[in-house]
Formats: C-alpha cells, sequence, structure tokens
C-alpha cells in the first residue's frame, strides 16, 4: 500500500486537505494547504462547476513552487469551490462570507484571488477574517494587472534571456501570444526596451507588422472592442498564425497547451519566456531545449503577480511591488539559466530543483521537518 490517503501525498506535502461542505450554504468547496516551511500559503480562491480535488492539489503544489522559486516567504495553498461564478451577486457574497467563515481558522492560508473570483470577492473574505490579497486599492490592495507586475517581470525575464542567448534586447523581434492584462503590459514594457513588436495575437486573430506595431493606436484599437486582427496598420491572420512568427523572442501570455508535441515545430524564436501558465506542455519543453532555445518557465518568469501579492500582504507600496518583482525576477531567471547551463539541464528542471532545495531547506528549521 503506498503512504498517504489520496495517492498524491509526497515528502513535501500536502500538510492539510479540508473538505468544506455546508448544503444549507449551497458551500462544496476543497482547500489544501501544501507546504508552509516558508510562511503562511498563498493561493487563489477558484471558483467553477467542475473543479475537483486533484486540481486543487496539483494547483496548491504550483503555488508552492511558485512562491518558492520567487524567495517569498510563503508556502502554497489552493482553494476550489464548486459553483457557478456568474450566479447572482448577492448569491456569490453569501457563498464567499461563508466559506470564508469556514475557513477562519485555518490561519496557514491565505486566500487571494483566482479563476471566478476577483478583488471584490477578496475584500469579502477580508471582511470576515481579516485575511486575503488580491484587495481593492481602498483597503491597502495593490492592483497587480493595472500596474502591469507580471508583463513588468517578464520584460526582465528576457533581458536577462537575450544576453544568455548572446542577443541584444534592443532591435530583437518580439511576438506575443495574448494580449490581455499580461501580453499588453509585457509588450509595452518590452518596447521601452527598444524591442520591436512584430506581432501579437487574441482568441480572435493575428496581427503581424515587421517594422513593430504601434502599440498605443493597437491599444486604443483593442479599447473600443475591436480583435487585434481588424488593427488597420498589420496584417491580419489567425490565432494559430503567431506560432510561426519570424521572431527572436516569443511570449506566451494566453492559455494552458498552447505550444505541443503537434505544432512545437512552427515556433522560430531563440526564447520562450512564458507568461501564461503551462504554455508548454512537458514534451515540447524538451523539444526546445534540444534545439537550444533559451527558455524562462512559467513560475520564474511570471511571478510577479505573486510577488506583488506578497508585498501586499506585508503592507508594502505600488513602488515597493515593483521593485521587487523586478529585483527577484532578475536574480532567478539568472540563477536559472546559469544552473541549467552548467548541468546540462532543461530551465524548467533547474527551476524545480531550485525551488525544492529552498523548500527542504526551511523544512529543517521546523521541529518535526
Ligand atoms: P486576460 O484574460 O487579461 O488576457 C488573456 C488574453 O489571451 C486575451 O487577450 C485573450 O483574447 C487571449 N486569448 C485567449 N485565448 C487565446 C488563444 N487561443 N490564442 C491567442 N490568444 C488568446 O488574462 P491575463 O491576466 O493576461 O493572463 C494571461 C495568462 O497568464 C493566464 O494563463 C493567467 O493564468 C496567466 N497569469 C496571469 C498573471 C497576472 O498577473 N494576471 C500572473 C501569472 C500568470
Amino acid at each position: 500500500m503506498g503512504r498517504g490517503w489520496f495517492g498524491f501525498e509526497d515528502e513535501l506535502g500536502p500538510e492539510r486537505v479540508v473538505h468544506l461542505w455546508h448544503p444549507g450554504l449551497g458551500l462544496e468547496g476543497i482547500v489544501v494547504v501544501d507546504n508552509t516551511a516558508c510562511g503562511r500559503a498563498i493561493g487563489g480562491v477558484r471558483m467553477a462547476p467542475d473543479v475537483g480535488l486533484e486540481e486543487c492539489f496539483r494547483l496548491a503544489r504550483a503555488m508552492t513552487f511558485k512562491n518558492a522559486a520567487a524567495g517569498l516567504p510563503h508556502g502554497g495553498g489552493k482553494a476550489v469551490i464548486r459553483a457557478d461564478p456568474a450566479m447572482p451577486v448577492e448569491a456569490k457574497e453569501r457563498l464567499l462570507r461563508g466559506f470564508a467563515r469556514t475557513i477562519a481558522e485555518l490561519e496557514s492560508y491565505v486566500p487571494g484571488p483566482d479563476m471566478g473570483t476577483d478583488e471584490v470577492a477578496m475584500a469579502w473574505v477580508r471582511d470576515e477574517i481579516g485575511r486575503a490579497v488580491g484587495l481593492p486599492r481602498e483597503l491597502g490592495g495593490i492592483p497587480l494587472d493595472e500596474i502591469g507586475a507580471t508583463g513588468h517581470g517578464l520584460a526582465i525575464a528576457c533581458e536577462v534571456a537575450c544576453r544568455h542567448a548572446g542577443l541584444s534586447l534592443e532591435g530583437a523581434r518580439v511576438a506575443i501570444q495574448g494580449f490581455g492584462a499580461v501580453g499588453r503590459h509585457a509588450a509595452h514594457r518590452l518596447a521601452e526596451r527598444g524591442a520591436r513588436i512584430v506581432a501579437v495575437s487574441d482568441s480572435r486573430g493575428t496581427i503581424v507588422n515587421e517594422r513593430g506595431l504601434d502599440l498605443a493606436a493597437l491599444l486604443a484599437h483593442k479599447a473600443r472592442g475591436g480583435p487585434v486582427a481588424g488593427f488597420a496598420d498589420g496584417r491580419a491572420a489567425g490565432p494559430e498564425a503567431i506560432l510561426g512568427v519570424d521572431c527572436e523572442i516569443w511570449i506566451p501570455a494566453a492559455r494552458p497547451d498552447v505550444v505541443h508535441e503537434g505544432n512545437v515545430d512552427r515556433l522560430r524564436a531563440r526564447i520562450v519566456v512564458s507568461g501564461a501558465n503551462i504554455p508548454i506542455t512537458a514534451a515540447a519543453e524538451a523539444i526546445l531545449h534540444a534545439r537550444g532555445v533559451v527558455q524562462v518557465p512559467d513560475f520564474v518568469a511570471n511571478a510577479g503577480g505573486v510577488i506583488c501579492a506578497a508585498v501586499e500582504f506585508a503592507g508594502g507600496s505600488e513602488r515597493e511591488a515593483l521593485e521587487l518583482v523586478a529585483e527577484k525576477v532578475r536574480a532567478n531567471s539568472e540563477a536559472v539559466l546559469q544552473r541549467a547551463r552548467a548541468e546540462g539541464i532543461s530551465t524548467r528542471r533547474a527551476a524545480e530543483d531550485l525551488a525544492r532545495e529552498r523548500i527542504e531547506r526551511a523544512m529543517r528549521f521546523r521541529r518535526f521537518g
């Protein structure tokens, strides 16, 4: 017989799996506190009709690695609530307040926003139990998508990757999949550093301009509700066309698993820096590694959001958050790329080893490991 009740336990965790069941409230949920050796677990509250235990565990573990890789004084956790996030707002408030009261004693877990929850939901949670991150500005929150924390970190990861690839960021051609909060801020920050954004895509299509897109005009077009492919100053193509764009740097900033064994050969870039979570399958990452493509894995490159949340939790300011994002993403991208080169391993393996070592060192300070 294996160890553990669920089959996914290992030496890191999960420390606690809490089942929330309250028929009167309509609350059906799970909280996984994976590992708290580095500090209280921070992780989002996901609300969707089809969430499950294993998903919750995998997301909690991903947070353990992401927080440790970023060198934050936080462990990883996650909560899932099985419900339709589009329910009427009064019902949603009642449910989230009920959820918060139910986890009031679970002080090792600090909730944050995720799919189906937002800063207003976190304000309700904080109002009930006095802790949550991703809060509205009025409550000391740092609006990470407004200030572009994740895009800021991605641009810095690109700088580091360029140095490792022997390329100059100035003049480098960049293609970005996804033009939402992450993609558009990354585009802007890279253009500020002299890179040329030659293509961006959204769910409806791709726009390409080899001379470099006029980002201010494209943003204005997008704000009027137009798909990027409807932008006049460029060549329009379907959403998949972004994969084959001629460029030095390719940034996925949309959905999981968009690059896989079946399409990875279309990528032409020398550098891939991941903004989205798990946008490239393990098999495709291995193929890129074998081709010598310099990759900065998702949980290193896109840690800007969680670093911002940690600064908010500690009572810091927006300026401090952006400074810390820059410092940490730069240092961690550098450490991961150097280690991968020195040991002849993939950057994902190097990043996971680095995170695991930090957690194991932190675990040695505890009385029971
Ligand atoms: P968003 O909803 O603001 O934007 C998503 C963008 O992706 C939109 O432009 C959408 O049109 C586009 N898109 C959707 N499907 C697409 C497809 N098939 N092809 C091309 N484009 C497509 O989301 P976001 O906040 O920018 O987050 C993007 C990704 O980054 C998500 O995977 C998210 O989990 C991850 N992430 C976000 C943050 C953050 O700070 N917001 C932090 C870490 C990771």
